[in-house]
């Protein structure tokens, strides 16, 4: 099984409502989708979202990383040798994790096909099903506290809750959403870098003083400064968990070196793939620190690739994000994993098991340029 060429799709997908964080208002998924195909007739899945406020990375620079650089230092190359292709996709360009993580999840796809085996089994994973959190959007807090309570009704036992806009009001935000929900489901919140180290130390004290109790808070500051993330790591009870402080192998080594987190969030769009998610799991496993699973506003593709990440390292990724196809108004992509609810199941299809994909509208490379 050899790559033999590479084919690019844009999938979209309409959300339900708009997501809001304190960063960007977004009301549709769009993915580049990549197609890897093999000189034997197969095909491996791969996406990857546009985060240029996170990642740097738009559709174009996605396309264009991938076209120009990643798929030819992989070309012609056995499947069976995973480690040497993820080696070359890591070491044919710097950043572009995005791009990166695309090409991976499509060449994980494939090594599953090789084998006949689901990603997560391959990756040493027993357990086919993993529960998810769901996201409550910023917004009004008459909105929110029913976004919540819908959310309890629907089965989900975990709410992730968007602040980081307005410290006073996050701290009403939260209070009248935990006291609606607070027997019903866990409240993590994500200030998505939204608050000062300073504000953010004053509104998790005072939601502390006031009994809110917090399964954790994700980003409160920006993420490049680790200094803010180690201050306020130190100066409140509630569990800090770093997202955009941290990307690949290095950012989570340089977080736990200096105790600028206690919890590291996993996301494939930021590690560049499947192949560094593991090695933060491992090295936050050896350290005794516990990681979430998250990902981008995205499709089923790439949630289904850390979802199988997610199954395979469950016990040091004991908290999952993957809420964003249960966001969009139909999911497009058939096979792979299964959603219910809080529920995402991995069935024994090898692979990610994708077998088709609804509305992937063709993008045509050849000359260069997406056309
Ligand atoms: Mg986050």
């Amino acid at each position: 099984m050899k790559i033999e060429r590479v084919r690019f799709g844009m999938l979209r997908v309409p959300l339900v409502t708009p997501f809001k964080t304190s960063l960007r208002t977004v009301d549709e998924i769009a993915d580049v989708v990549i197609m890897v195909d093999t000189d034997d007739g197969r095909t491996g899945y791969g996406s990857a979202p546009a985060t240029a406020v996170i990642t740097g990375e738009t559709h174009g620079s996605i396309i264009e990383a991938v076209h120009k650089v990643i798929a030819p230092a992989i070309m012609g190359m056995s499947v069976a040798d995973l480690n040497a292709i993820t080696d070359r996709i890591q070491g044919a360009i710097i950043k572009n994790f995005s791009a990166k993580a695309a090409m991976e999840t499509a060449i994980y796809d494939l090594f599953g096909q090789l084998y006949d085996a689901p990603v997560y089994k391959l990756l040493g994973g027993g357990e086919s099903v993993i529960v998810t959190d769901i996201t409550i959007s910023v917004d009004y807090i008459d909105k929110m506290v029913e976004d919540a309570v819908a959310a309890c009704e629907a089965g989900f036992e975990t709410l992730k809750v968007k602040v980081g806009k307005d410290p006073e009001m996050d701290i009403e935000r939260i209070k009248a959403i935990y006291a609606a929900t607070a027997d019903k489901a866990l409240i993590r919140l994500d200030a998505n870098q939204g608050w000062t180290p300073k504000q953010a130390v004053s509104v998790l004290r005072t939601l502390e003083e006031s009994g809110v109790q917090l399964e954790l808070v994700e980003q409160p500051v920006l993420g490049e400064d680790i200094e803010g993330m180690k201050y306020v790591t130190e100066r409140v009870h509630t569990p800090v968990m770093a997202d955009e402080s941290s990307f690949g192998p290095r950012e989570a080594i340089e977080l736990i070196r200096n105790r600028a987190a206690d919890i590291i969030n996993i996301k494939l769009m930021k590690t560049g793939g499947i192949s560094n998610a593991i090695k933060i799991a491992d090295i936050a496993g050896i350290h005794g620190i516990e990681c979430m699973i998250g990902c981008m506003l995205e499709s089923s593709i790439g949630v289904a690739a850390a979802a199988h990440v997610a199954a395979a390292k469950s016990s040091v990724i004991t908290k999952v994000d993957l809420d964003t196809p249960a966001l969009g108004r139909f999911d497009p992509v058939h096979g792979g994993v299964r959603f219910d609810g809080p529920e995402i199941s991995m069935t024994d299809a090898p692979g990610l098991g994708i077998t088709a994909i609804d509305g992937l509208e063709p993008l045509d490379v050849s000359n260069g340029k997406a056309s």
